[in-house]
C-alpha cells in the first residue's frame, strides 16, 4: 500500500461530485481574446479588468527595474533591506488611498491572513460576512478570534451581533466592499457607523473595486466618503499586476511589518513588481485609467440589457462582476463547457468558492472587450438557455 492512495480516492470523489478541478492552458497574456486549450475563445475570466496586465509600459518598468535592483527580493525586507521600488510603491499607494501609509504583500491572500493574523487574538471578536472571501475566512481561523458571521450585506443583522456577542478585549468588522462572485456591495457607510458606535475596528476588503470604481478607482470606502482603519487592495486584478496592499495609518502599518507573519517571514515581492504595480497605478490613475474605466461601465450597462432581454433579473447596482446562477455544479461546468464551445471563456463558479447550491457562471468584463463580444457572449447565452435560470445569485442583491 502506498501511504499516499488516498489522495487519489479523495480526487475520485471530487470527480464524482463535479468538484475536479483543473487548468485549462492558455498562451499569452490575459486580453479579451485568448486561445483556451486550444480554442479561440473571448475571456470573460480575467479580473484584468481595465485589460492593464499587457500594456507595454507595465513590461517596460519590470524591465527597468530589473536591470537595476536585479530579479528575487533575496530575503524579508526586514532581513534583506528595503529597495527603493518598493519603497517608491508604497508612497504611492499611501498617496492613491489617502493614508499616511501602506505595506506591499505579496498577494491579497497573504494581506489579509497576516492582518488579521497580527490584528487578533483568541481574546478577540471578528464580525464577518457570510459572504467574504477565503483569505478572510482563514485569517480569523488563524487569529483564533471569535468569529459571528452575519447574514450577507445585512447591517441589521451585524447590529444584533455586535449588540448580543460576549465582550471581548477588541472587536473588527470585516467586509468585502465589492463581492467578487456577486458582484454587488456591502453597505458600508452603515458599517462604518456601527463599528464606530461599537468601538469596533473596521476593514474593507477593495479586491474587486481597487483600479474600477469610486474616484480615479480609489475604491467604494473613498466612494462612500468613509476611512476604513484597514484597507487592502489588490494590484493583481484590475491593476494587471501581481501583490496587494494594506493602507492606513504608519502605526498600523509599523505594527503590521513587526507582526503580519506573512509580511515577516516571507521573501518580499521582486522589485520588478513592484515597478509593474506603481506603473500599473500610474496609468489607472491617469488619462488611460479614466478611459477604461468610462469603457468598461459602459459595457457593464450593455451587458446587463442584454441579459434583462433574456429574462435574467439585474441588480440596481450593476458591476463588472456578472454572476448567472445555475444552481447545482455538474450544470455550472456544463454551461460553461458549452459556451467555451461557441467560443466564450466563463468560468464555471463551484463550492467551496460559493455555497452549496449556487453554482454560477462568473463573467468578468473587460474594458478591453468590443461590444461585438459582449454581443458575441449573450447571443451564445440565448442559445443555451434552458441550462441556466433567469433568477438573482444573492436573494438581497438590492445595494
Ligand atoms: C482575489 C481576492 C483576494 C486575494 O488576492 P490575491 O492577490 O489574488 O491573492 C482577496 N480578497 C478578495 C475579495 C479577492 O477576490
Amino acid at each position: 500500500m502506498n501511504p499516499l492512495d488516498w489522495i487519489d480516492q479523495e480526487l475520485a470523489e471530487l470527480e464524482s461530485q463535479g468538484l475536479r478541478r483543473r487548468m485549462r492552458s492558455i498562451v499569452g497574456p490575459q486580453r479579451a481574446l485568448l486561445r483556451v486549450d486550444g480554442i479561440e475563445a473571448i475571456n470573460f475570466s480575467s479580473n484584468s479588468y481595465l485589460g492593464l496586465s499587457d500594456h507595454p509600459e507595465l513590461a517596460e518598468a519590470a524591465r527597468a527595474v530589473l536591470t537595476e535592483e536585479g530579479a528575487g527580493a533575496g530575503a524579508s525586507r526586514l532581513i534583506a533591506g528595503n529597495q527603493l521600488a518598493h519603497r517608491q510603491l508604497e508612497t504611492a499607494i499611501a498617496r492613491f488611498k489617502g493614508t499616511a501609509a501602506a505595506l506591499f504583500f505579496n498577494s491579497g491572500y497573504q494581506a489579509n491572513v497576516g492582518t488579521l493574523q497580527a490584528l487578533l487574538g483568541p481574546e478577540d471578536a471578528v464580525f464577518s460576512d457570510t459572504l467574504n472571501h477565503a483569505s478572510i475566512i482563514d485569517g480569523c481561523r488563524l487569529a483564533r478570534a471569535q468569529v459571528h458571521v452575519y447574514r450577507h450585506a445585512d447591517a441589521a443583522h451585524l447590529a444584533d451581533l455586535l449588540s448580543q456577542a460576549p465582550p471581548a478585549r477588541r472587536r473588527l468588522i470585516v467586509t468585502e466592499s465589492l463581492f467578487s462572485m456577486d458582484g454587488d456591495r456591502a453597505p458600508l457607510a452603515e458599517l462604518a457607523r456601527l463599528a464606530s458606535h461599537h468601538n469596533a475596528m473596521f476593514m474593507v476588503d477593495e479586491a474587486h473595486a481597487t483600479g474600477v470604481l469610486g474616484p480615479d478607482g480609489r475604491g467604494l470606502a473613498a466612494d462612500a466618503g468613509i476611512v476604513p482603519d484597514i484597507q487592502m487592495g489588490t494590484l493583481g486584478k484590475a491593476m494587471g499586476a501581481s501583490g496587494a496592499y494594506i493602507a492606513g495609518s504608519s502605526s498600523l502599518i509599523e505594527y503590521l511589518f513587526n507582526r503580519a507573519r506573512s509580511f515577516v517571514f516571507t521573501t518580499a515581492p521582486p522589485a520588478a513588481m513592484a515597478a509593474t504595480a506603481h506603473r500599473a497605478l500610474d496609468l489607472a490613475t491617469g488619462p488611460l485609467g479614466r478611459e477604461r474605466r468610462a469603457q468598461l461601465m459602459l459595457h457593464v450597462k450593455h451587458f446587463h440589457e442584454g441579459l434583462r432581454n433574456l429574462g435574467v433579473p439585474t441588480p440596481t447596482h450593476p458591476s463588472h462582476i456578472i454572476p448567472l446562477l445555475v444552481g447545482e455544479t455538474r450544470r455550472a461546468m456544463l454551461l460553461s463547457e458549452r459556451l467555451l464551445r461557441a467560443g466564450i471563456f466563463a468560468h464555471g463558479i463551484r463550492p467551496p468558492t460559493v455555497p452549496d447550491g449556487t453554482s454560477r457562471i462568473r463573467f468578468s468584463l473587460m474594458a478591453t472587450h468590443t461590444t461585438s463580444q459582449l454581443e458575441r457572449a449573450l447571443s451564445a447565452l440565448a442559445d443555451l438557455k434552458v441550462l441556466f435560470r433567469p433568477m438573482p445569485a444573492v436573494p438581497n442583491m438590492t445595494p
